[in-house]
Protein backbone atom coordinates (compact mmCIF):
# COMPACT_ATOMS: atom_id res chain seq x y z
CA UNK A 1 0.00 0.00 0.00
CA UNK A 2 1.20 2.95 -0.96
CA UNK A 3 0.37 6.80 0.39
CA UNK A 4 1.02 10.23 -0.41
CA UNK A 5 3.97 12.33 -0.23
CA UNK A 6 2.24 14.74 2.75
CA UNK A 7 1.28 12.04 4.45
CA UNK A 8 4.70 10.15 4.09
CA UNK A 9 6.35 13.59 5.37
CA UNK A 10 3.79 13.67 8.32
CA UNK A 11 4.69 9.98 9.22
CA UNK A 12 8.44 10.93 8.78
CA UNK A 13 8.31 13.77 11.02
CA UNK A 14 6.87 11.84 14.16
CA UNK A 15 9.65 9.60 13.67
CA UNK A 16 12.37 12.91 13.76
CA UNK A 17 12.88 13.53 10.28
CA UNK A 18 13.00 16.63 8.93
CA UNK A 19 11.03 18.01 6.93
CA UNK A 20 9.80 21.74 5.76
CA UNK A 21 6.06 22.62 6.93
CA UNK A 22 3.30 21.99 4.67
CA UNK A 23 -0.43 21.56 4.95
CA UNK A 24 -2.80 19.64 2.32
CA UNK A 25 -5.67 20.81 0.32
CA UNK A 26 -8.28 19.47 -1.52
CA UNK A 27 -9.72 22.82 -2.61
CA UNK A 28 -8.18 26.02 -4.18
CA UNK A 29 -9.43 27.86 -1.14
CA UNK A 30 -7.96 25.59 1.24
CA UNK A 31 -4.42 25.98 -0.77
CA UNK A 32 -4.93 29.88 0.16
CA UNK A 33 -5.37 29.05 3.60
CA UNK A 34 -2.42 26.50 3.97
CA UNK A 35 -0.10 28.96 2.51
CA UNK A 36 -1.55 31.46 4.72
CA UNK A 37 -0.26 29.27 7.58
CA UNK A 38 3.11 29.59 6.25
CA UNK A 39 5.64 31.80 6.73
CA UNK A 40 6.90 32.56 3.18
CA UNK A 41 7.48 34.51 1.14
CA UNK A 42 8.38 31.37 -1.00
CA UNK A 43 6.20 28.53 -1.37
CA UNK A 44 5.16 25.26 -3.19
CA UNK A 45 2.26 23.45 -4.37
CA UNK A 46 2.67 19.74 -5.36
CA UNK A 47 0.19 17.73 -7.25
CA UNK A 48 -0.26 14.76 -4.71
CA UNK A 49 -1.05 11.68 -6.70
CA UNK A 50 0.61 8.13 -6.43
CA UNK A 51 3.61 8.33 -8.71
CA UNK A 52 6.71 10.75 -9.15
CA UNK A 53 7.74 12.69 -11.90
CA UNK A 54 5.59 15.16 -10.87
CA UNK A 55 7.88 18.22 -11.59
CA UNK A 56 8.73 17.06 -15.32
CA UNK A 57 4.96 16.13 -15.67
CA UNK A 58 2.44 17.59 -18.29
CA UNK A 59 -1.38 18.31 -17.45
CA UNK A 60 -3.46 16.58 -20.20
CA UNK A 61 -5.66 19.47 -20.28
CA UNK A 62 -3.44 22.76 -19.97
CA UNK A 63 -0.88 21.68 -22.92
CA UNK A 64 3.19 20.81 -23.31
CA UNK A 65 3.93 24.55 -22.56
CA UNK A 66 2.54 24.27 -18.87
CA UNK A 67 4.08 23.68 -15.91
CA UNK A 68 3.90 20.44 -14.25
CA UNK A 69 3.02 19.50 -11.19
CA UNK A 70 5.37 21.00 -8.54
CA UNK A 71 5.36 24.82 -9.19
CA UNK A 72 6.57 27.25 -6.87
CA UNK A 73 4.61 30.28 -5.92
CA UNK A 74 5.70 34.35 -4.31
CA UNK A 75 2.30 35.40 -3.77
CA UNK A 76 -0.82 34.20 -2.43
CA UNK A 77 -2.49 34.91 -5.87
CA UNK A 78 0.05 32.54 -7.55
CA UNK A 79 -0.68 30.06 -5.50
CA UNK A 80 -4.39 30.31 -6.19
CA UNK A 81 -3.24 30.30 -10.13
CA UNK A 82 -1.66 26.82 -9.57
CA UNK A 83 -4.27 25.32 -7.17
CA UNK A 84 -6.94 26.37 -9.65
CA UNK A 85 -4.41 24.80 -12.72
CA UNK A 86 -3.96 21.67 -11.16
CA UNK A 87 -6.74 20.77 -9.38
CA UNK A 88 -9.29 18.10 -11.16
CA UNK A 89 -6.79 17.89 -14.02
CA UNK A 90 -4.85 14.97 -15.31
CA UNK A 91 -0.86 15.10 -14.57
CA UNK A 92 0.98 12.70 -16.81
CA UNK A 93 4.35 11.75 -15.58
CA UNK A 94 6.79 8.35 -16.38
CA UNK A 95 5.40 6.89 -13.62
CA UNK A 96 1.17 7.30 -14.54
CA UNK A 97 1.29 5.78 -17.56
CA UNK A 98 -0.30 7.36 -20.55
CA UNK A 99 -3.63 7.82 -19.32
CA UNK A 100 -2.32 10.08 -16.35
CA UNK A 101 -3.85 10.33 -12.78
CA UNK A 102 -6.32 12.80 -12.22
CA UNK A 103 -5.39 15.35 -9.32
CA UNK A 104 -7.57 15.93 -6.26
CA UNK A 105 -5.11 16.78 -3.45
CA UNK A 106 -2.22 19.23 -3.29
CA UNK A 107 0.14 20.09 -0.57
CA UNK A 108 1.45 23.30 -0.33
CA UNK A 109 4.38 23.58 1.26
CA UNK A 110 7.58 25.70 2.46
CA UNK A 111 9.93 26.72 -1.01
CA UNK A 112 13.47 25.85 0.47
CA UNK A 113 16.13 27.48 -0.91
CA UNK A 114 18.45 24.39 -2.48
CA UNK A 115 22.01 23.94 -2.23
CA UNK A 116 21.95 20.16 -3.56
CA UNK A 117 20.05 17.39 -3.95
CA UNK A 118 20.82 14.03 -2.61
CA UNK A 119 18.93 10.44 -3.08
CA UNK A 120 18.24 8.44 -0.15
CA UNK A 121 16.30 5.04 -0.16
CA UNK A 122 15.39 2.30 2.23
CA UNK A 123 14.13 -1.06 1.06
CA UNK A 124 14.65 -5.01 1.24
CA UNK A 125 17.33 -6.16 -0.97
CA UNK A 126 15.64 -9.48 -2.13
CA UNK A 127 19.11 -10.84 -2.91
CA UNK A 128 20.44 -10.55 0.68
CA UNK A 129 17.22 -10.54 2.10
CA UNK A 130 18.44 -7.90 4.34
CA UNK A 131 16.99 -4.08 4.66
CA UNK A 132 19.19 -2.02 2.86
CA UNK A 133 20.18 1.87 2.12
CA UNK A 134 20.41 2.92 -1.16
CA UNK A 135 22.31 6.43 -1.41
CA UNK A 136 23.72 8.35 -4.64
CA UNK A 137 24.97 12.21 -4.64
CA UNK A 138 22.63 12.72 -8.11
CA UNK A 139 19.37 13.54 -5.91
CA UNK A 140 16.65 15.44 -7.71
CA UNK A 141 16.38 12.88 -11.25
CA UNK A 142 15.23 10.34 -12.24
CA UNK A 143 17.21 7.23 -10.03
CA UNK A 144 16.71 4.51 -12.88
CA UNK A 145 18.51 7.21 -15.25
CA UNK A 146 21.21 7.62 -12.69
CA UNK A 147 21.56 3.31 -12.22
CA UNK A 148 21.95 3.02 -15.93
CA UNK A 149 24.26 5.92 -17.02
CA UNK A 150 26.63 6.07 -13.81
CA UNK A 151 25.82 3.06 -11.36
CA UNK A 152 29.33 3.61 -9.52
CA UNK A 153 27.15 7.05 -8.27
CA UNK A 154 25.01 4.31 -5.82
CA UNK A 155 26.47 2.89 -3.08
CA UNK A 156 24.20 0.09 -1.43
CA UNK A 157 24.76 -0.65 2.10
CA UNK A 158 23.06 -3.70 3.82
CA UNK A 159 22.11 -3.49 7.53
CA UNK A 160 22.40 -6.95 9.22
CA UNK A 161 19.15 -7.38 10.71
CA UNK A 162 21.57 -8.91 14.09
CA UNK A 163 23.02 -5.37 14.95
CA UNK A 164 20.41 -2.96 13.55
CA UNK A 165 21.31 0.64 12.06
CA UNK A 166 24.78 0.92 13.64
CA UNK A 167 27.16 4.24 13.78
CA UNK A 168 29.24 3.17 11.07
CA UNK A 169 26.14 2.41 8.68
CA UNK A 170 25.73 6.49 9.09
CA UNK A 171 28.99 7.37 8.74
CA UNK A 172 29.37 5.33 5.49
CA UNK A 173 26.00 7.13 4.40
CA UNK A 174 27.64 10.25 5.07
CA UNK A 175 30.96 9.53 2.95
CA UNK A 176 28.81 7.86 0.06
CA UNK A 177 27.41 11.88 -0.09
CA UNK A 178 30.61 13.45 0.37
CA UNK A 179 29.28 15.42 3.50
CA UNK A 180 31.98 16.30 6.49
CA UNK A 181 31.14 18.06 9.68
CA UNK A 182 27.92 19.25 11.05
CA UNK A 183 26.29 18.14 7.09
CA UNK A 184 27.86 14.39 7.71
CA UNK A 185 26.29 14.56 11.63
CA UNK A 186 23.16 15.41 10.29
CA UNK A 187 23.41 12.31 7.16
CA UNK A 188 24.14 10.35 10.00
CA UNK A 189 20.90 11.06 12.14
CA UNK A 190 18.54 11.56 9.05
CA UNK A 191 19.41 8.18 7.84
CA UNK A 192 19.19 6.14 11.40
CA UNK A 193 15.81 7.96 11.77
CA UNK A 194 14.83 6.42 8.06
CA UNK A 195 15.31 3.25 9.05
CA UNK A 196 13.49 3.68 12.38
CA UNK A 197 10.98 4.60 10.63
CA UNK A 198 11.41 1.82 7.74
CA UNK A 199 11.12 -0.69 10.53
CA UNK A 200 8.10 1.22 12.92
CA UNK A 201 5.98 0.78 10.25
CA UNK A 202 6.86 -2.07 8.55
CA UNK A 203 7.75 -0.19 5.27
CA UNK A 204 8.04 -1.99 1.95
CA UNK A 205 9.99 1.19 0.61
CA UNK A 206 10.98 4.79 2.14
CA UNK A 207 12.40 6.79 -1.09
CA UNK A 208 13.64 10.20 -0.32
CA UNK A 209 14.43 11.93 -3.70
CA UNK A 210 15.59 14.52 -2.86
CA UNK A 211 17.28 14.93 0.18
CA UNK A 212 18.54 18.77 0.03
CA UNK A 213 21.13 20.98 1.74
CA UNK A 214 19.38 23.86 2.15
CA UNK A 215 20.99 27.23 1.36
CA UNK A 216 21.56 27.80 5.88
CA UNK A 217 22.95 24.31 5.34
CA UNK A 218 20.86 21.88 6.50
CA UNK A 219 19.43 18.74 5.52
CA UNK A 220 15.66 18.39 4.58
CA UNK A 221 13.22 16.11 2.84
CA UNK A 222 12.03 17.35 0.16
CA UNK A 223 10.19 14.32 -1.79
CA UNK A 224 9.19 10.85 0.09
CA UNK A 225 7.40 7.88 -1.40
CA UNK A 226 6.36 5.53 1.18
CA UNK A 227 4.84 1.87 0.84
CA UNK A 228 4.21 -0.71 3.17
CA UNK A 229 4.15 -4.31 3.42
CA UNK A 230 0.42 -4.82 3.15
CA UNK A 231 0.52 -7.96 4.80
CA UNK A 232 2.09 -6.33 8.04
CA UNK A 233 -0.95 -3.61 7.90
CA UNK A 234 -2.99 -5.66 10.17
CA UNK A 235 -0.21 -4.07 12.90
CA UNK A 236 -0.70 -0.93 11.86
CA UNK A 237 -4.67 0.31 12.21
CA UNK A 238 -3.37 3.81 11.88
CA UNK A 239 -1.41 3.40 8.45
CA UNK A 240 -4.56 1.80 7.04
CA UNK A 241 -6.09 5.04 7.35
CA UNK A 242 -3.70 6.38 4.93
CA UNK A 243 -4.94 4.15 2.12
CA UNK A 244 -6.15 6.51 -0.78
CA UNK A 245 -8.56 4.21 -2.47
CA UNK A 246 -8.90 6.42 -5.34
CA UNK A 247 -5.37 5.76 -6.20
CA UNK A 248 -5.56 2.56 -6.62
CA UNK A 249 -6.55 -0.02 -9.91
CA UNK A 250 -10.61 -0.33 -9.05
CA UNK A 251 -9.88 -4.60 -9.93
CA UNK A 252 -7.26 -4.71 -7.75
CA UNK A 253 -9.32 -2.84 -4.96
CA UNK A 254 -12.57 -5.12 -5.28
CA UNK A 255 -10.14 -8.09 -5.27
CA UNK A 256 -8.38 -6.84 -2.01
CA UNK A 257 -12.10 -6.61 -0.36
CA UNK A 258 -12.77 -10.30 -1.16
CA UNK A 259 -8.88 -11.01 -0.06
CA UNK A 260 -7.97 -12.28 -3.77
CA UNK A 261 -4.32 -12.52 -4.57
CA UNK A 262 -5.16 -10.48 -8.33
CA UNK A 263 -2.64 -8.11 -10.40
CA UNK A 264 -4.18 -6.70 -13.24
CA UNK A 265 -1.89 -7.90 -16.67
CA UNK A 266 -1.53 -6.83 -20.11
CA UNK A 267 -2.59 -9.87 -21.66
CA UNK A 268 -6.45 -11.23 -23.17
CA UNK A 269 -6.65 -14.36 -21.54
CA UNK A 270 -8.22 -14.22 -18.35
CA UNK A 271 -7.21 -17.12 -15.49
CA UNK A 272 -8.54 -18.06 -11.99
CA UNK A 273 -6.52 -20.18 -10.52
CA UNK A 274 -5.93 -21.58 -6.89
CA UNK A 275 -2.68 -21.52 -5.46
CA UNK A 276 0.35 -19.12 -6.48
CA UNK A 277 2.70 -21.82 -7.63
CA UNK A 278 -0.22 -23.03 -10.14
CA UNK A 279 -1.57 -19.46 -11.05
CA UNK A 280 2.81 -18.70 -12.18
CA UNK A 281 2.34 -22.37 -13.98
CA UNK A 282 -0.86 -21.31 -15.65
CA UNK A 283 0.73 -18.05 -17.07
CA UNK A 284 3.63 -19.42 -18.54
CA UNK A 285 1.54 -22.23 -20.52
CA UNK A 286 -0.54 -19.50 -21.91
CA UNK A 287 2.38 -17.73 -22.84
CA UNK A 288 4.14 -20.97 -24.42
CA UNK A 289 0.96 -21.39 -27.01
CA UNK A 290 1.04 -17.94 -27.45
CA UNK A 291 -0.91 -15.48 -25.93
CA UNK A 292 -1.04 -13.36 -23.03
CA UNK A 293 -2.28 -13.71 -19.52
CA UNK A 294 -4.83 -10.80 -18.60
CA UNK A 295 -4.40 -11.25 -14.59
CA UNK A 296 -2.86 -12.91 -11.80
CA UNK A 297 -5.34 -14.81 -9.52
CA UNK A 298 -5.08 -16.58 -6.58
CA UNK A 299 -8.29 -17.64 -5.07
CA UNK A 300 -6.66 -19.47 -2.39
CA UNK A 301 -6.89 -22.77 -1.14
CA UNK A 302 -9.79 -22.61 0.78
CA UNK A 303 -12.15 -20.53 -1.14
CA UNK A 304 -15.47 -20.21 -0.71
CA UNK A 305 -18.41 -20.30 -3.48
CA UNK A 306 -18.85 -16.78 -3.00
CA UNK A 307 -15.15 -15.71 -3.31
CA UNK A 308 -14.91 -17.55 -6.66
CA UNK A 309 -18.38 -15.72 -7.93
CA UNK A 310 -16.45 -12.70 -7.01
CA UNK A 311 -13.17 -13.49 -8.40
CA UNK A 312 -15.27 -14.81 -11.66
CA UNK A 313 -17.00 -10.95 -11.87
CA UNK A 314 -13.73 -9.10 -11.44
CA UNK A 315 -12.03 -10.91 -14.63
CA UNK A 316 -15.10 -10.63 -16.48
CA UNK A 317 -15.21 -6.79 -15.74
CA UNK A 318 -12.29 -6.31 -17.46
CA UNK A 319 -12.99 -4.87 -21.03
CA UNK A 320 -9.71 -6.90 -22.19
CA UNK A 321 -10.26 -10.01 -21.40
CA UNK A 322 -11.29 -12.38 -24.63
CA UNK A 323 -11.49 -15.06 -23.04
CA UNK A 324 -11.18 -17.25 -19.30
CA UNK A 325 -9.24 -20.26 -18.05
CA UNK A 326 -10.32 -22.05 -15.38
CA UNK A 327 -7.93 -23.83 -13.78
CA UNK A 328 -8.55 -25.46 -10.20
CA UNK A 329 -6.74 -28.39 -8.33
CA UNK A 330 -9.24 -29.10 -6.14
CA UNK A 331 -7.53 -30.26 -2.85
CA UNK A 332 -8.69 -28.47 -0.08
CA UNK A 333 -11.34 -26.35 -2.11
CA UNK A 334 -13.41 -29.09 -3.46
CA UNK A 335 -14.34 -28.71 -7.40
CA UNK A 336 -17.75 -29.09 -7.02
CA UNK A 337 -17.48 -25.68 -4.97
CA UNK A 338 -15.44 -24.37 -8.24
CA UNK A 339 -17.78 -25.71 -10.41
CA UNK A 340 -21.10 -24.26 -8.57
CA UNK A 341 -18.94 -20.80 -8.19
CA UNK A 342 -18.68 -20.77 -11.75
CA UNK A 343 -22.12 -21.70 -12.65
CA UNK A 344 -23.24 -18.98 -10.64
CA UNK A 345 -21.06 -16.21 -11.40
CA UNK A 346 -21.27 -16.73 -15.11
CA UNK A 347 -24.91 -16.78 -15.01
CA UNK A 348 -24.87 -13.21 -13.16
CA UNK A 349 -22.62 -11.59 -15.50
CA UNK A 350 -23.39 -12.15 -19.20
CA UNK A 351 -20.43 -14.47 -19.91
CA UNK A 352 -19.72 -13.02 -23.36
CA UNK A 353 -16.60 -14.56 -23.79
CA UNK A 354 -15.17 -18.23 -24.11
CA UNK A 355 -14.68 -20.47 -21.20
CA UNK A 356 -11.97 -23.15 -20.60
CA UNK A 357 -12.40 -24.86 -17.25
CA UNK A 358 -9.64 -27.88 -16.10
CA UNK A 359 -10.58 -29.33 -13.10
CA UNK A 360 -8.66 -32.18 -11.16
CA UNK A 361 -8.63 -33.28 -7.71
CA UNK A 362 -11.36 -33.90 -4.97
CA UNK A 363 -15.14 -34.18 -6.37
CA UNK A 364 -13.63 -33.76 -9.82
CA UNK A 365 -16.09 -36.22 -11.09
CA UNK A 366 -19.57 -34.02 -9.32
CA UNK A 367 -17.70 -30.81 -10.35
CA UNK A 368 -17.99 -31.35 -14.27
CA UNK A 369 -21.54 -32.81 -13.80
CA UNK A 370 -22.14 -29.70 -12.89
CA UNK A 371 -20.79 -27.99 -15.00
CA UNK A 372 -22.03 -29.83 -18.02
CA UNK A 373 -25.59 -29.62 -16.91
CA UNK A 374 -25.24 -26.20 -16.32
CA UNK A 375 -26.36 -24.92 -19.92
CA UNK A 376 -23.66 -22.45 -20.56
CA UNK A 377 -21.17 -22.59 -22.97
CA UNK A 378 -18.30 -23.93 -20.83
CA UNK A 379 -15.46 -26.21 -23.14
CA UNK A 380 -13.91 -28.50 -20.26
CA UNK A 381 -10.30 -29.68 -20.27
CA UNK A 382 -8.23 -33.05 -19.29
CA UNK A 383 -4.98 -31.05 -18.41
CA UNK A 384 -3.13 -28.34 -17.96
CA UNK A 385 -1.46 -28.29 -21.43
CA UNK A 386 -4.98 -29.23 -23.16
CA UNK A 387 -6.68 -26.42 -21.32
CA UNK A 388 -4.10 -23.35 -22.31
CA UNK A 389 -4.41 -24.87 -26.29
CA UNK A 390 -8.15 -24.34 -26.25
CA UNK A 391 -8.65 -21.48 -24.87
CA UNK A 392 -5.64 -20.20 -27.02
CA UNK A 393 -7.48 -21.11 -29.66
CA UNK A 394 -10.50 -20.04 -28.80
CA UNK A 395 -9.56 -16.58 -28.12
CA UNK A 396 -7.96 -16.67 -31.89
CA UNK A 397 -11.13 -17.76 -33.52
CA UNK A 398 -13.14 -14.72 -31.87
CA UNK A 399 -11.03 -12.33 -32.36
P1 LIG B 1 8.67 14.63 -8.24
O1 LIG B 1 9.80 13.74 -7.86
O2 LIG B 1 7.36 13.92 -8.26
O3 LIG B 1 8.93 15.40 -9.50
P2 LIG B 1 9.54 16.42 -6.08
O4 LIG B 1 8.86 16.65 -4.81
O5 LIG B 1 10.81 15.64 -6.03
O6 LIG B 1 8.49 15.75 -7.08
O7 LIG B 1 9.81 17.83 -6.74
C1 LIG B 1 10.55 18.00 -7.92
C2 LIG B 1 11.64 19.04 -7.67
O8 LIG B 1 11.04 20.24 -7.19
C3 LIG B 1 12.64 18.64 -6.60
O9 LIG B 1 13.69 17.87 -7.15
C4 LIG B 1 13.09 19.98 -6.08
O10 LIG B 1 14.13 20.49 -6.91
C5 LIG B 1 11.87 20.87 -6.24
N1 LIG B 1 11.18 20.97 -4.94
C6 LIG B 1 10.33 20.08 -4.37
N2 LIG B 1 9.91 20.47 -3.17
C7 LIG B 1 10.49 21.68 -2.94
C8 LIG B 1 10.46 22.63 -1.87
N3 LIG B 1 9.72 22.40 -0.76
N4 LIG B 1 11.20 23.76 -2.00
C9 LIG B 1 11.92 23.98 -3.10
N5 LIG B 1 12.00 23.15 -4.14
C10 LIG B 1 11.29 22.00 -4.08
MG1 LIG C 1 11.03 13.52 -6.29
Amino acid sequence: MNIHEYQAKELLAKFGVPVPAGHAALSVEEAVEAAKKLPGPLYVVKAQIHAGGRGKGKFVELGPDAKGGVRLAKTLDEVKAHATDMLGNTLVTIQTGEAGKQVNRLYVTDGVDIEKEFYLAVLVDRATGRVAMVVSTEGGMDIETVAHDTPEKIHTLDIDPATGFMPHHGRAVAAALGLTGDLAKQAQNVAAKLYDAFLGTDAAQIEINPLAITGDNKLMVLDAKVGFDSNALFRHKDLMELRDETEEDPMELEASKHDLAYIKLDGDIGCMVNGAGLAMATMDIIKLNGAFPANFLDVGGGASKEKVTSAFKIILSDPAVKGILVNIFGGIMRCDIIAEGIVAAAKEVHLSVPLVVRLEGTNVAEGKKILSESGLDIVPANDLGDAAKKIVAQVKVAA
